[in-house]
């Protein structure tokens, strides 16, 4: 019989861990992180490996995740101290924001990027002063001890970050232990949607990074070859399992037909294969349900009058050749995610109707548009509902800027200097 985890035994060690913590300066919390990068890349290939087992990433791209990890916790081991008092001018002698840590923070994290959405989240609320009890995808364990293994080996205090091997139900504990001061959770709408509801009952501050179907924009004035070359990887990375991919190509009219075939030959180049070798772009999903779940999506959207581009072809319990349907207004494949290697076209025959297709969906994370015209450019950028418009580049996360969703992709920030600040207390102090 498995025995149950004593909760509030961790939360308790977690809480001690924190008085002392919030006192450490922030420049010794920094110095701390240094070592942290420094064993992520001394164990790069260690954890790649694991990810790759345990989710079926391709192990490039698990290399890559944990360099782009390193390169980010550099980031906040140098970044400028912006949890310094403010001073206001009042008519008083005092007046002051401070920026005051929370406590425990709570973190339930996704499969798909097991090193880097942990990281990315508990990096800069640890730098505030809060430490981490984390709450994995089931399929990702092994990920989280590595990550608790890795603070201590770096020397962090103990308890500053513990990974739960828990499951999603014991989250409601979890949050209503007055110890803990907040969530984040990286994951789908319906966890988003849960959490939330659990935090908010409990008066806890909740980020949510949720799901996404990002519009791939290329107008006619473009250097729509490049945008074709670069489509199919902006989709099809991590076996198209990426919150803020291109999930729908919508292509001007006026290009359809020379965008078309350059952009089919390079999705083409993505086939399934051993995930072990370098080499390997594409792999098989994480969970042969959510293969399922991808199937019966591809059959909805068809019965709903899409039409095959590049038939999406299972080839074992969790694998596919990739697919691309097209797909017009209405159709209501396109309130949904898809997280797997099936991509959306729409053809737009103006600029309004392009906006228009891009934002008719519940989603927004990170918009992407090709163009050479300024104005035209500015005309997305301005109307887009996103949380990132790219210009003539694919969406990808960058730890220098901000990074969240619109929408029901979610509130909250990550990354970048915004980060630091989410889980404090605004303190004002003012007097004489
Ligand atoms: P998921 O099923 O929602 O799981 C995410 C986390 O939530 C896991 O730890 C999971 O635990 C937990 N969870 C699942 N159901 C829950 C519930 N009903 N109540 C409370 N917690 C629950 O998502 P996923 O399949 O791992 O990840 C894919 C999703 O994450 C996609 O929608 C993707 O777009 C989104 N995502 C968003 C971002 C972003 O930055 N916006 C980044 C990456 C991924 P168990 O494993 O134990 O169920």
């Amino acid at each position: 019989m498995k025995v149950k985890m004593d909760l509030s035994k961790h939360i308790d060690s977690a809480h001690q861990a924190f008085s002392d913590w919030k006192k450490v300066p922030f420049q010794d919390r920094q110095k701390l992180l240094l070592k942290l990068a420094e064993v992520l890349e001394k164990n790069k290939e260690k954890y790649a490996k694991i990810i790759t087992t345990e989710m079926h990433k391709p192990i490039s791209q698990s290399t890559a995740e944990i360099e782009k990890s390193a390169g980010m916790i550099k980031f906040y081991a140098q970044a400028e101290n912006v949890l310094e008092p403010e001073h206001i001018k009042t008519e008083f002698n005092v007046s002051e924001v401070h920026y005051d840590a929370l406590g425990i923070i709570l973190g339930v994290m996704p499969w798909n990027f097991p090193f880097w959405q942990v990281l990315r989240f508990a990096v800069p609320a640890i730098l505030a002063g809060n430490v981490v009890v984390l709450k994995h995808a089931s399929i990702c364990f092994g990920s989280g001890d590595e990550i608790e293994s890795a603070f201590a080996e770096a020397g962090f205090p103990k308890f500053i970050f513990q990974n739960l091997r828990i499951g999603h139900n014991e989250i409601k504990e979890i949050l209503e232990n007055p110890l803990v001061r907040g969530v984040s959770l990286t994951g789908s709408e319906k966890a988003g949607s849960e959490v939330a509801s659990l935090a908010g009952k409990n008066i806890k501050k909740s980020i949510l990074e949720l799901g996404g179907s990002d519009a791939y924009i290329v107008l006619e004035d473009s250097d729509y070859e490049k945008a074709a070359k670069h489509g199919p990887l902006a989709k099809l990375s991590n076996t198209g399992q990426i919150c803020n991919a291109a999930k729908r190509f919508i292509i001007h009219e006026k290009i359809e037909k020379d965008f078309l075939p350059l952009f089919i030959e390079e999705y083409k180049s993505f086939q399934p294969a051993d995930p072990f070798k370098r080499e390997t772009k594409l792999s098989k999903m994480a969970r042969p349900d959510l293969a399922d779940e991808l199937e019966n999506q591809y059959k909805k959207a068809l019965e709903n009058g899409a039409e095959i581009i590049l038939a999406l072809e299972r080839i074992s319990e969790s694998e596919f050749r990739p697919g691309i349907l097209s797909v017009k207004e209405g159709n209501p494949i396109l309130q949904e995610e898809l997280f797997g290697p099936l991509a959306i076209l729409m053809i737009g025959k103006d600029d309004d109707e392009i906006l228009k297709l891009a934002n008719d969906i519940p989603f927004g994370l990170g918009n992407s548009v090709w163009t050479k015209d300024k104005k035209r450019a500015q005309f997305f950028i301005d109307n887009l509902e996103s949380g990132t418009v790219s210009i003539n580049k694919t969406t990808s996360s960058d730890t220098r800027l901000p990074f969240g969703g619109a929408k029901s992709s979610g509130y909250g920030v990550e990354l970048s200097l915004h980060a630091i600040k989410e889980f404090t207390q605004v303190k004002t102090v003012v007097g004489n």
